[in-house]
């Protein structure tokens, strides 16, 4: 590790509660969304396009039966000093866009259907992929918790479609909105769901109760702790959160807002209640693991700079969160991409249980119980 690093990691690691124990959480989102569509007109035109493609234009897509059974079958090969399984914190987006019906409204309304209609639409088997999730989450490994309502801005989506820009057209006729994030690491794109200054509260509210619902519906419980698409969320938006329900917020070093001139603000957070806005925690993820970009830039180094990042977060006696996205492990539109995130994390499971043997694996809502 070059200095830089380091001091990045101190940065990150240095402030928070200590604890004794070693705590491992596993945190990951997008699950439910469908991204990139399955079909080869879909990926034709991302492929077309001149600009390197990103991890999530290349192999994100919806989650299916399969990627489940052997997410699931491998985490249950794993045991903490207590001899439980690692905890799968699965963060939902709970509807997808209807297509169709935005259409028939020529751009005018945003139409969405729930996460669990998507999985019966495309699912190719009998068994519905929420039954088998609901049986992982039985078992304890699986957390549920919430990410949105949709992966969209559909305000600013909405928009382009309706004024007529030709490539949100294009995209939108074969059920994607990503166009305006290709080549781009920016979090400020058409997934960003809450950069928009046009938001007020009683707006935000109102898709909280709407997604909430949904996760309700599919999952017999409420969520306990949040997500915001690309980490954009008003601070001031934080004291609806304990009426659904959720008392953690998960994210980055970073959080961000858009101030009512639609720029961008960035504020600093750290694992702690935050009794200024509400009795809401902040979680602080300190390892990303995304081994899926072990195949786009061919160096192979996802499994050590997670093992880099849990060293230096265990040295100064923080617990690890686990930063890993649902793109690593679904196989829908390139199998070995399934293949390459679930072998890599295996080998980083199998290090840790080996290397740190009083290891406790606790799900998120634990962990932000340590913070009350
Ligand atoms: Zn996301």
């Amino acid at each position: 590790m070059n200095l830089k690093r380091i001091a990045a990691l101190l940065d990150l690691n240095l402030r928070g509660k200590a604890f004794k124990e070693q705590f491992v959480i596993i945190q990951s989102d997008d699950w439910g969304s469908i991204r990139v569509p399955q079909n080869k007109e879909a990926q034709k035109i991302l492929n077309n396009s001149s600009k390197q493609l990103s991890i999530f234009q290349k192999y994100d897509t919806l989650d299916c039966n399969e990627d489940w059974r052997v997410l699931l079958d491998l985490l249950v090969t794993f045991k903490d000093s207590t001899g439980k399984h690692p905890v799968f914190t699965s963060n939902f987006v709970t509807g997808n866009p209807n297509f169709e019906k935005i259409k028939e409204h020529q751009f005018t309304q945003f139409f969405w259907d729930p996460f669990y209609s998507t999985y019966e639409q495309f699912n190719q088997e009998k068994l519905n992929t929420l039954e088998i999730i609901n049986q992982g989450i039985f078992k304890g490994i699986i957390e549920p918790q919430y990410h949105g309502r949709q992966h969209v801005n559909h305000k600013k989506w909405l928009k382009s479609l309706s004024s007529g820009n030709a490539t949100a057209l294009e995209f939108f006729n074969h059920h994607m909105w990503i166009y305006d994030s290709i080549n781009s690491n920016g979090l400020r794109s058409l997934n960003a769901v809450f950069d928009s200054c046009e938001y007020t509260i009683e707006e935000v509210e109102s898709e909280f109760k709407d997604g909430i619902c949904a996760f309700k519906q599919a999952f017999g419980q409420l969520p306990q702790s949040f997500i915001p698409n690309n980490y954009f969320f008003n601070r001031e938006w934080h004291s609806l959160l304990p009426n659904f329900g959720i008392k953690s917020v998960q994210g980055m070093k970073y959080g961000f807002e858009t101030n009512e001139l639609d720029g961008m603000l960035k504020y600093r957070r750290f694992n702690k209640n935050d009794k200024q806005n509400s009795s809401v925690v902040q979680l602080v993820r300190n390892v990303v693991f995304d081994p899926s970009s072990d195949l786009m830039t061919h160096n192979n180094d996802s499994v050590q700079w997670a093992k880099d990042q849990i060293l230096m977060a265990f040295a100064l006696n923080k617990p690890i969160i686990i930063d890993t996205h649902r793109v690593n492990y679904v196989g829908g539109i390139d199998v070995n991409n399934r293949n390459n995130g679930i072998q890599k994390l295996s080998e980083l499971l199998q290090w840790l249980v080996k290397k740190f043997p009083e290891i406790r694996f606790i799900s998120t809502a634990e962990l932000a119980n340590l913070y009350t």
